[in-house]
């Protein structure tokens, strides 16, 4: 071992307590100190805080650090100095007078560690300048990127810093691995010649689950029963439903807290602290908790909605399970949830970028095979066999030939001229006088009723897989209608076959539901009704050229 490794070596074990380093920390820390730009990806409790903090102990000026988190500076800072590291950190709450001896002590290169929010960089002017700084980190870099899943403006106002100090390195860190926001990450910071470095994203301890949304709360105190006294956060789309949720558990004797952006500081303070202390063992929380929050015995974390996108449920699975013991995610999947986001997103400018994202969401949720694969190809990643340790692994799904199923909802989509969602389409099927049926007189149709049969959820679960295998889309600008694809067209027209998996029953939970054995539309009947359909699109009645027959 040379004498840099050595060193390193030592002061991990002197200054932070650990025995040796993870992944590709030493990597990052040598690149750092001779002298390298540099993107670092790594999970969520992956460890990139050492990566920039052991060298600001080696190198004789200071690391200066952006983090977006004001709210944890304090604590960070605090935490280094009871490791007998000289840190501090620079914010709006400090004063003047405070701020200036900071500074002083700067240019004197008694401070390691220098950590600011990047809306006070216009604070320190007096000592950006490369006698002072050895170099710069910028944490949860993705804020920089509108492509990130948590853009910040004031992250935009980095980009002066490698133009003005082009000699000083800069390491970026973030858990946001897209390439889209590698991309973006490294040219407004302006780190061309970074070296990338990517850790693995995968955290085995993690069992990942994903369950239908329907009963919800049930099965919320079922999974909590059966995880007594451990830690846990369930995230909710809105502070409403953190408080709603949380009082529907506090009924039942849990010990819950909330935490949202609604709340004050002082009570949003106390909440984490509370949890960190193990004084409240859940937390319902919108997505506002948890960053940077340093709890290493979460056990597990539930999704009380979809979350809109990948990253954002990797970050936020990843605070279960820190210590390396067996975890938990169980993510609630609900269609709602994709219409809720979808109208969200319709008034966001970059809006076809988050569709997008949400709807890798969205296959994630509806995956038939191993999940952890497809979380991991997301991040770049290939697993070459099932990981075995998520539902779908230990629960495969069966398939079954559903061409006949297949057909009788592409044919009601096509009847109802692609002129309606996904629930009315249900409610064609299984002959459901809804408002929207009888205004538009669909209980005429041939096809009202051909999927009687089946349950709504069935026919949810099916029709989902059907949207995800390409059968058919979701129009979101058109009032989420239903649109046929060409494939379609080989499902009713050239007897394509298809093959869907069966939903998984949860016997716990199901339904009682009276089950009307067949449909009224037999084989024949089906036939018949292509044929028509067939004649009908011929003479193009407001069906898409695509299913003209030829
Ligand atoms: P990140 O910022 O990547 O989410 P942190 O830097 O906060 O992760 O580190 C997560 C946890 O891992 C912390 O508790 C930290 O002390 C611990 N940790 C980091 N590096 C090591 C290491 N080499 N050995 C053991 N624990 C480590
Ligand atoms: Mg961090
Ligand atoms: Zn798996």
């Amino acid at each position: 071992m040379n004498a840099l490794a050595n060193q390193l070596k030592s002061t991990l074990k002197e200054k932070f307590g650990y025995e040796s380093f993870r992944g590709p920390q030493e990597q990052i820390i040598n690149n750092l100190i001779s002298g390298s730009d540099q993107l670092v990806i790594m999970p969520t409790g992956g460890g990139k805080s050492i990566c920039y903090q052991l060298p600001a102990l080696l190198l004789p000026k200071t690391c200066l650090v952006i983090s977006p988190l004001i709210a944890l500076m304090k604590d960070q800072v605090d935490g280094l100095k009871a490791n007998g590291i000289n840190a501090a950190f620079i914010n709006s709450s400090l004063s003047f007078e405070e701020r200036d001896q900071i500074l002083h002590q700067v240019a004197e290169g008694k401070i390691n560690l220098l950590y600011l929010a990047p809306e006070s960089v216009g604070f320190i002017s007096s000592i950006l300048k490369k006698e002072y700084l050895s170099y710069i980190a910028v944490d949860e870099a993705h804020c920089i990127s509108a492509w990130g899943h948590d853009f910040r403006p004031a992250y935009k106002k980095l980009k002066f810093l490698k133009n003005s100090l082009p000699e000083i390195p800069l390491i970026a860190l973030t858990a946001t691995a897209d390439k889209a926001t590698q991309k973006d990450i490294i040219h407004e910071l302006g780190i061309i010649d970074a070296k990338i470095n990517i850790d693995s994203f995968d955290r085995k301890n993690i069992f990942l689950n994903v369950q239908p949304a329907q009963k919800r709360i049930e099965k919320i105190l079922n999974f909590i029963s059966q995880h007594q006294e451990e830690s846990g956060i369930i995230y909710c789309l809105s502070r409403k439903s953190t408080e709603k949720l949380a009082e529907k558990l506090r009924n039942e004797g849990i010990n819950v807290g909330v935490y949202h952006a609604g709340m004050n500081a002082e009570d949003r303070t106390k909440a984490q602290e509370d949890f960190i202390n193990d004084q409240t063992q859940i937390v319902c929380a919108t997505i506002a908790f948890g960053m940077g929050i340093d709890k290493s015995n979460v056990r597990w974390v539930i999704h009380y909605n979809l979350p809109k996108n990948i990253e954002s449920y990797y970050q936020e699975i990843g605070r279960a399970g820190r210590d390396g013991l067996p975890a938990e995610a169980l993510l609630f999947h609900s269609y709602g949830d994709i219409l809720t986001f979808s109208r969200f997103f319709e008034e966001s400018s970059n809006q076809e970028f988050q569709m997008a994202k949400l709807l890798r969401m969205k296959e994630y949720a509806d995956a038939v095979n191993c999940r952890r694969k497809i979380l991991l190809s997301y991040f770049g990643e290939v697993l070459e066999e099932n990981c075995g340790h998520c539902d779908v692994c230990k629960n495969p799904p069966q398939f079954k030939d559903a061409t006949i199923l297949a057909q009788k909802a592409l044919s009601a989509i096509a009847r109802v001229k692609e002129n309606e969602p996904m629930g009315v389409i249900i409610d064609v099927l299984k002959a459901t006088y809804s408002s929207e049926v009888k205004e538009m007189g669909y209980d005429q149709l041939k096809t009202f009723g051909a999927g009687r049969d089946l349950t709504k959820n069935d026919w949810q679960h099916y029709l989902t897989q059907l949207i995800n295998e390409a059968y058919c889309e979701i129009a979101f600008h058109q009032h989420n209608h239903l649109k046929l694809t060409p494939l379609a067209k080989e499902v009713l027209f050239n007897g394509k076959k298809v093959w869907l998996a069966l939903p998984q029953k949860n016997t716990k939970y199901k339904k009682k539901e009276k089950q009307t054995s067949t449909s009224n539309l037999s084989e024949t009947e089906i036939f018949n009704e292509l044929k028509q359909l067939r004649h009908q699109i011929a003479l193009g009645e407001g069906i898409p050229a695509y299913l003209v027959f030829n």
